[in-house]
C-alpha cells in the first residue's frame, strides 16, 4: 500500500502528515506500507518513520551513482537517507519527461542493481483503451520495462497497473476492469518468467483510489495492494485506504 505525494508538501507538511500516519496505522503487520515524499522532504520524513512500520519511497531515481547528471539523483542518495523503494515508470515520467521504455528499463536495473526495491509503473491511455490496444501497450510496456531481468529480481519488484484515465481524474477503473488488467499483467510474468514468479508477483491498483472504493478493488483476486496519489496526501484518507483492505 504505497502513497505517491508527486509533487506536493514542503518538509514540515511532509513530516506532519507522516507523524498522523504512524499512529493510524500502527496497528498494520500483514501489509508493507511505504510513503514516496518529494526529494526534498526524504531526509526529514525518513527519520520522522524511524522505528516505525512504513517505509520510505521515492519518486524517481537516474541510472547512474554519480557524476555529471544536473538534476538528477541515484539509488545510493536515496538509500542514503532512508529510501528502500523507489517508483519507476510513473505515467507523469512517461507523459511529461518522455522517458522510454528503454530508459525505464535502464533505471530499473540499475535500482534494483543498487539495493532499492521497485514499484514498476504501466498503463494504458483512454484512447489507446478505447481504440482495442489496451494488451498491446501493456504487452510493451511490460516486456521492453522487465527485459534482462532474472526471476531473482522479482523479489524485490512490485508491478503498478495505472490506467492514465483513472489517474487524478476522480473516474475509477471498475473492479472487474482492474482484475482483467492485473490477470492479463500477470500473464505476460508468467509467458516471460514462469508461474511461479507470476503467482509471487504482487500487483498494485492505481488511478483515484479512495477510503470509498479501495476495499472492492482489492478484493479482486490478481489486485494485491494500491498505489495512491490524491487520497494518499492525508494522513486519515491514506489510513482508511490502508485498513479497508483484508
Ligand atoms: C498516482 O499518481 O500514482 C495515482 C494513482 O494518482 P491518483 O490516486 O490521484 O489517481
Amino acid at each position: 500500500m504505497a502513497g505517491n505525494w508527486k509533487l506536493n508538501k514542503l518538509v514540515g507538511e511532509a513530516v506532519d502528515t507522516v507523524e498522523a500516519l504512524k499512529s493510524l496505522v500502527a496497528g498494520v503487520t500483514d501489509k508493507d506500507i511505504v510513503v514516496c515524499p518529494t526529494f526534498t522532504a526524504l531526509q526529514s520524513v525518513g527519520k520522522a518513520l524511524e522505528g516505525s512500520n512504513i517505509q520510505l519511497g521515492a519518486q524517481n531515481c537516474y541510472t547512474k551513482e554519480s557524476g555529471a547528471f544536473t538534476g538528477e539523483i541515484s539509488p545510493q542518495m536515496l538509500k542514503d537517507v532512508g529510501c528502500t523503494w523507489t517508483i519507476i515508470g510513473h505515467s507523469e515520467r512517461r507523459q511529461y519527461f518522455g522517458e522510454s521504455d528503454e530508459l525505464l528499463n535502464e533505471k530499473l536495473k540499475f535500482a534494483l542493481a543498487s539495493g532499492l526495491k521497485v514499484m514498476f509503473c504501466v498503463g494504458e491511455t483512454l484512447e489507446e483503451r478505447e481504440s482495442g490496444k489496451m494488451n498491446e501497450v501493456l504487452s510493451r510496456q511490460m516486456i521492453n520495462g522487465l527485459a534482462g531481468l532474472s526471476t531473482e529480481d522479482f523479489a524485490n519488484i512490485s508491478v503498478a497497473y495505472e490506467p492514465i484515465w483513472a489517474i487524478g481524474t476522480g473516474v475509477t477503473a471498475s473492479p472487474e476492469q482492474a482484475e482483467e488488467a492485473h490477470a492479463f499483467v500477470r500473464g505476460i510474468v508468467a509467458d516471460k518468467f514462469g508461474s511461479d514468479v507470476a503467482d509471487a508477483l504482487r500487483i498494485q491498483y492505481g488511478g483515484s483510489v479512495k477510503p470509498g472504493n479501495a476495499a472492492e478493488l482489492m478484493a479482486k483476486p490478481n489486485v494485491d495492494g494500491a498505489l495512491v496519489g490524491g487520497a494518499a496526501l492525508d494522513a486519515e484518507s491514506f489510513a482508511e485506504i490502508v485498513n479497508a483492505c483484508a
